[in-house]
């Protein structure tokens, strides 16, 4: 009975804010209905997709973006990890028009890959040699088909949850336009399953790929156990073990797989480390990767219009090696860290069934308390309350992800963590009916 009651509440809360923020943005609702007309369903990229309608965000500065009304949001969700820096930092602007300065578009080797290859190789301890490209997506798809193409073997073992790219998406298990490699779903964070799934396949298998920590999903670590017995088992298959770490790179300086003390066959990187710009990079050891080299005969093509563009090369230069430091890192994922402890301390006080699982700058909400440990789990509790955390946190001027995700860049400060903390303790005050966990 009080469970058809809150659930009413719950309907009846979600649907003011929605007609709330309809009301509040008509400029974004012409902008979309413009966009119809040239893109399917006005979107270029369905992540950002909701209804009734995405924000048009008009312009960003430092922390802040301001969308197509003029509406103020102090931004939180940091272009999906991608938007470490701000908006527009200054070190990374510098960079963008010293290379202006000398012009773009080459076709020739340049004088800034090879430096920043370097930074990167010495950054990540699994990366003896390393390949650029333009996206993280684009990065798998050569990441796994050289790891194939080397082996030998024919099929890939992925995880549920699990998000590769726009055609490596396994939120829901498999999906029809992912690309067409003989995957192999299994169960992530589950040891026993997992380690007999590698076993049942060990001589078709030829890649096992993984976020050490699920971003898309919902920001779920992996545990030590899980990642120990991939490397364990991968290793005395001779099948590869791949981290994506697109967004976990992130969360240390020598990426998550510093952290956790795994070191993977390859790697790939992408988001943040080309300073904001299109990026996307796989490296692995001297043995894997310098089949890539076209000094071999038998070498292995990867090719690229842009892949070395000058505008990537130089911001993410100048990213890693000036604004990203190792003091940078500690820092950034400390604050996190933090401001997740503060949140997940004020829904247990209150007895509310919410929280924040993630790791470092990193994390997500979920409408329950019971353990997170793969995308099955987040399917706990009424997922209408992340909607309801969405678009009141957007009334309130915080802009995160409509799934509850946020990335906290370099320019957000413990004010702006005091300010979003008093703004979800007044959520959590407001609907502490809705929100208040099963007696
Ligand atoms: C974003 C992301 C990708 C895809 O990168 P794009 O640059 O968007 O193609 C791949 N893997 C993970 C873990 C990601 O978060």
């Amino acid at each position: 009975m009080s469970g058809n009651i809150s659930n009413f509440q719950l309907d009846s809360a979600l649907e003011e804010a929605r007609s709330r923020f309809l009301k509040r943005n008509p400029k974004s609702a012409d902008a979309h209905e413009k966009a119809t007309r040239s893109m399917p369903g006005g979107n270029t990229r369905t992540s950002l997709f909701y209804a009734p309608f995405p924000l048009a965000i008009a312009r960003g500065d430092g922390p802040y973006v301001w969308d197509a009304d003029g509406h103020k949001y102090l931004d939180l969700l940091g272009e999906f990890t991608a938007g470490l820096y701000g908006h527009s930092h200054p070190v990374i602007r510098e960079a963008l028009n010293r290379a202006l300065d000398n012009g773009l578009n080459f076709g020739g080797h340049g004088l800034i890959e090879a430096e920043f290859a370097e930074v990167l190789c010495r950054r990540f301890k699994s990366i003896d040699l390393i390949r650029f490209t333009n996206s993280g997506t684009e990065a798998n798809l050569m990441a796994i088909s050289t790891a194939l193409a080397i082996n030998k073997r024919r099929k890939v073992l992925v995880f549920n949850g699990g998000y590769h790219g726009g055609v490596f998406t396994f939120h829901s298990g498999h999906n029809r336009i992912n690309a067409p490699f003989d995957f192999i779903l299994g169960r992530y964070n589950d040891v026993a399953g997992t380690r007999q799934l590698i076993e049942d396949n060990a001589l078709a298998l030829g890649v096992v790929i993984l976020e050490p920590m699920q971003g898309g999903a919902g920001c779920i670590p992996a545990s030590a156990d899980f990642l120990s017995m991939l490397r364990e088992v991968t290793a005395q298959h001779g099948i590869t073990m791949i981290f994506d770490e697109v967004m976990t790179s992130r969360l240390g300086v020598g990426g998550l797989q510093g952290e956790v003390g795994i070191t993977p066959d390859m790697t790939t990187l992408g988001k943040y480390v080309g300073g904001g710009m299109s990026f996307g990079a796989f490296g692995g050891t001297e043995k894997i990767m310098r089949h890539l080299d076209p000094r071999q005969p038998d070498a292995l093509p990867h090719a690229g219009t842009f892949n070395n563009n000058v505008l990537t090369m130089s911001a993410g230069l100048a990213a890693m090696t000036q604004i990203y430091t190792p003091a940078a890192v500690a820092e950034l994922n400390l604050r996190g860290e933090r401001l997740r402890g503060r949140l997940n301390a004020l829904f247990a006080e209150r007895n509310l069934a919410i929280s924040f699982t993630g790791r470092g700058s990193m994390m997500n909400i979920h409408p329950t308390t019971a353990s997170v440990e793969n995308v099955e789990d987040t399917k706990r509790g009424r997922p209408e309350i992340r909607d309801l955390f969405f678009f009141e946190m957007l009334e309130k001027g915080f802009y995160c992800a409509r799934r509850g995700m946020i990335n906290l860049s370099l320019v957000i400060t413990d004010e702006h963590a005091d300010q979003f903390v008093a703004a979800i303790d007044e959520f959590a005050t407001v609907h502490k009916g809705l929100l208040s966990a099963p007696a």
